[in-house]
């Protein structure tokens, strides 16, 4: 047999078996379970995020062990990253500038407000409390390096393919609505100017965060990159690192502590996983050294984070033993 047949039996037999796993089984039930939640709104900022199908719905796992991929659901529809973005763009510019640098430009503290909140700054430095705020976002993606803002932004997209594994595009409209109605997000940047916190090219900083925010991804590709943060900075599925293996501790000591805003404190209570979520639907947690999440399902709850998402997280942390400070006797795998 050619090693292509090879190839085909080991996928075919990989399918079966795949096919026929009870987590499978747990995450098509999981799926049924709460396919039919009404509650949670679409974004409706900019016309382009109202338009999004709250039906739409997808689940993602990636085992980083057996390197298997289960999915569930409208796991290859593209949507925008948003926030999600935030957590990754941190660690590019932890890479760019080291830690104790961009730590003078933005903080590691919870604050307890919304995401887009606009008069908390830390009392002496000024600094945004935190990267997964959109003030502490916009500080970080102005710490991005590259001579112009094309090499910027070519940057960013190609440390995305080494998460995700392929090109990633951008949604040329959300990139425009975000760019002609983000007067808050203008506000933020005027005020941390104000404050010496960011260089006067508002313009071009702002378009970069704005340009992260509508790059396009796929269920599948959140569990991917959340497989990439549970596997040291290593994407489990190309086997190229996407992270320094020295900064992947501190990009989920943010996630875990800020990524889900104000609902943080309740999410480590009943989740217990480093995690980010976006105003699109996506929704991406870790289990480090274990598995990788990626849900997507639009409606969001007044904190703007997936109602679903959040759902299945809890249940998937419940069913295998994920939750960080979990009993070693609670732990099972995929599979
Ligand atoms: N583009 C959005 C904003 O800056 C992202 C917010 C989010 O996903 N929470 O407001």
């Amino acid at each position: 047999m050619s090693d292509r047949g090879n190839d085909d039996l080991g996928d075919l037999l990989r399918q079966v078996r795949v096919a026929a796993s009870p987590f499978r089984t747990r995450l098509n039930a999981l799926y049924e379970d709460y396919l039919p939640v009404r509650e949670g709104r679409v974004a409706d900022y900019i016309p382009e995020l109202a338009r999004a199908d709250p039906d739409a719905f997808g689940i993602a796992v990636v085992d980083i062990k057996s390197r298997e991929v289960f999915e569930v659901g409208s796991c290859s529809d593209l949507f925008t990253i948003q926030s999600v973005s935030k957590a990754f763009i941190h660690g590019l510019a932890l890479e760019d500038y080291g830690r104790d640098h961009v730590l003078t430009r933005v903080g590691v503290e919870p604050t307890g407000d919304a995401f887009n909140s606009m008069i908390k700054l830390e009392g002496q430095s000024h600094r945004p409390h935190n990267p997964m705020v959109n003030a502490g976002a916009i500080a970080t993606a102005a710490l991005i390096k590259g001579e112009d803002s094309p090499a910027k932004l070519k940057r960013v997209l190609e440390m995305f393919s080494r998460y995700i594994g392929r090109e990633p595009t951008i949604d040329a409209s959300v990139y425009t609505s975000e760019k002609t109605t983000g007067h808050r997000n203008r506000a933020i940047a005027h005020l941390l100017l104000n404050f010496g916190m960011l260089p006067p090219n508002l313009d071009e900083i702002l378009d970069l965060y704005f340009q992260q925010c509508s790059i396009m991804v796929t269920a599948k590709d959140l569990a991917v990159m959340a497989a990439t943060l549970a596997n040291g900075g290593v994407n489990p599925l190309s086997g190229e690192r996407a992270l320094a293996a020295e900064y992947v501790q501190d990009v989920l000591s943010v996630m875990f502590s800020c990524g889900m805003y104000d609902f943080s404190g309740e999410w480590l209570y009943r989740v217990g996983l480093p995690a980010k979520s976006g105003v699109g639907g996506g929704l991406t947690a870790v289990a480090p050294g274990r598995l990788g999440i990626g849900v997507f399902s639009p409606p969001l709850d007044e904190k703007g984070n997936s109602v679903r998402g959040v759902a299945v997280c809890e249940a998937l942390s419940q069913d295998l033993g994920l939750h960080v400070f979990s009993s070693p006797e609670t732990w099972s795998t995929p599979g």
